[in-house]
């Protein structure tokens, strides 16, 4: 779940271990652990509930945890109470080995019944610590360190991402992965395993994706990998195109408010390079389906969790309107289990910033079985989904690392726009039109700029909800997936119960809620549901509700209305979310900030949900 960084070189490994977690820390995690192997091979473990910096504090000098070998881990509690003792890396009884694992052992309780049966003694509650004894059971029967890792492997069921050290092989790491990433970094004359490419962007850029079921040994002078039937592999070589810059916060006192400004630059690099001016379509090379196919599609179904899935719905009020394609959006965690329908000409499409969501590569494989065609739309080259699917579009946004996500979400909404432009210029949608589109496309980043400058005056608004306990958002049509998302923001970092409304939905229900200690927030463009929005908003104000409404244009009756409003420039109704979003992501960011909550590491969340 949360993060694995392990160094075999010639340099200090402790320190650079250290970093690469420290790296990893937005991930969201509550405790964390080293691993080294020490100079006369011995094994120095260092664990701590809570922070990184805490680890970090508790370790000896330099000069007495020394060695070029070692394993680092931050843990996401899945199994036992974050704690020192359940802090990984976990070592079998005779502490000759340790191993650091991302995931979940399934099937740990009947195996640690085997084992504590046959004498071994437990130190922690994880799931994790079955793998250490049985690493060490098969160690004992004299198979090497990969060979005892395979033979172990084949014994469990679920996920897993490990790294592992051994004192009595000092001279290796081996790693392995099924469900959980594990990249395996090649520096000069020194090499890296890691659970997420930016824990060592700094230091080589040259990475193998391990596939699942793979192992890979790796030494100072070189690596093998094998699967776990023991069939050797030959490992494809990619270079990361991330950016370093893109890892550190620059001047940002935060990395979400960083990422909300970069903004106009993710979403030119979503759009850029795939608008085919001359035949006023876009060009999405990646889907890998030839035109006949891609008219042929009679129904979409959108797969997704959290910030995606209301991405995929405001997607899907656009394709229905450009394109005239009935789309479904489903969450991925119901969709796995539900026998879902799945007619003929139907196209599947997920969406995962990091590509490695657990319950949205269940419902991808879910309709792969089922013979459909999967695309894929990630931000994370070679991230798992990324791989299984039969095609889709990388959106470009650069690493994310807030986990409330933000420039991921408008880049995704981007792609979809650009998908209802592709799909509707095969069938309704006129050049002009398809042409009128993607024009004002192109103008999205400066209007997107002309609202990221209204930061101060937006902060002044959340001044005005940082103590409040409860809010709503309202938006009707493509705005009410936008009210959805600034609600979640909302609630993620802030911890303020927020809801997200149809604006129609409100006089059924909420409603009841609304008094003076309610603030509303309404997105109210000027569009074919503008006077629909106005009776809701007066229906707010007759019960003394608190109105910030977000408009692209002012009027008497609105400012009269409202307690606040925000002019955002105007742009065609399709386009309005990637602007509308803006002040609502800027909003919950200085509600949290002013509220001095941890905005890049938000409580109880972590960055990809790779467990169910
Ligand atoms: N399931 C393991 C535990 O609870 C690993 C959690 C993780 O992925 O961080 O210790």
């Amino acid at each position: 779940m949360c993060g694995i960084v392990g160094y075999i070189g010639h340099r200090n490994a402790i320190p650079i271990v250290i970093e690469g977690i420290k790296r990893l820390e937005y991930r969201g995690y509550d405790s964390s652990g080293v691993a080294v192997i020490g100079s006369e091979n011995t094994l120095g473990l260092f664990r701590r509930q809570g922070k990184v910096i805490e680890l970090e504090r508790s370790l000896p000098a330099p000069s007495k945890s020394a060695g070029n070998v070692a394993i680092a881990h931050t843990r996401w509690a899945t199994h036992g109470e974050p704690s020192e003792r359940n802090a990984h890396p976990h070592t079998n009884c005779e502490k000759t080995l340790a191993v650091a694992h991302n995931g979940i052992i399934e099937n740990f309780k009947a195996l640690r019944d085997r084992l504590e049966a046959e004498g071994c003694v437990f130190a922690s509650e994880t799931d994790t610590e079955v793998l250490p004894h049985l690493i060490g059971f098969f160690r004992q029967k004299g198979l090497d360190l990969t060979e005892a890792v395979r033979e172990t492997l084949q014994l469990v069921d679920g996920t897993y991402g490990i790294a592992v050290v051994d004192t009595e092989q000092p001279d290796r790491i081996v790693a392995a992965r099924k469900g959980s990433p594990l990249i395996l970094g090649i520096g000069d004359d020194e090499f890296f395993v890691t659970s997420d490419v930016s824990a060592i962007i700094i230091h080589t850029k040259k990475v193998i994706y391990l596939e699942d079921r793979e192992i890979v040994t790796v030494r100072r002078d070189g690596f093998e990998i094998s699967t776990l039937d023991n069939i050797s592999v030959e490992g494809k070589v990619s270079i990361v195109e991330w950016d370093v810059s893109s890892i550190d916060k620059g001047p940002y006192k935060h990395f979400m408010l960083k990422e909300i400004f970069e903004q106009p630059e993710s979403v030119a690099n979503a759009f850029r390079g795939r608008i085919a001016d001359s035949l006023s379509t876009a060009r999405l090379g990646g889907l890998g389906l030839p035109p006949q196919e891609l008219r042929r599609i009679k129904q979409i179904q959108i797969i997704a969790c959290g910030t995606s899935w209301h991405a995929g719905l405001i997607g899907s009020y656009i394709i229905e309107d450009i394109a005239r394609v009935p789309v479904r959006v489903e969450y991925a965690g119901e969709y796995r289990y539900r026998n879902p329908i799945i007619p003929e000409d139907t196209l599947v499409l997920v969406i995962s910033q990091s590509g490695e969501t657990a319950d949205t590569l269940a419902a991808l494989r879910e309709a792969r079985a089922r013979g459909v065609r999967v695309l894929g739309l990630t931000n994370v080259v070679g991230s798992t989904i990324a791989r299984e699917t039969d095609g889709g579009v990388y959106i470009h946004a650069g690493a994310e690392i807030g986990v409330a996500s933000t420039k991921a979400f408008t880049s995704q909404v981007t792609v979809l726009t650009l998908l209802a432009v592709l799909l509707g210029r095969m069938r309704h949608l006129s050049p002009l039109e398809g042409a009128e589109i993607l024009n004002e496309l192109k103008h999205i980043p400066d209007k997107i700029q002309t609202i990221l400058d209204m930061n101060v005056e937006i902060r002044a608004i959340a001044a005005s909800m940082v103590d409040d306990r409860n809010a709503l958002y309202l938006g009707r049509g493509v705005h009410y997936p936008v009210a959805l998302e600034g609600a979640l923001k909302l609630k993620e970092i802030s911890y303020i119960h927020a809801e997200g409304y149809p604006a129609a939905e409100m006089k059924h229900g909420p409603i009841a809620l609304i008094d003076k200690e309610m603030p509303v927030v309404a997105i109210a463009m000027r569009d074919a549901l503008y006077d629909k929005i106005v009776s809701n908003l007066q229906e707010v104000k007759a019960r003394h509700g608190r109105l910030i409404t977000i408009v692209d244009g002012l009027d008497d009756q609105i400012e009269a209305l409202s307690d606040h409003t925000l002019c955002i420039p105007a742009t065609l109704p399709t386009l309005q979310p990637l602007l509308s979003v803006i002040p609502l992501q800027l909003l919950a960011y200085h509600v949290a900030d002013l509220r001095n909550m941890n905005v890049d590491q938000p409580r109880n969340l972590a960055k990809s949900v790779t467990v169910e």
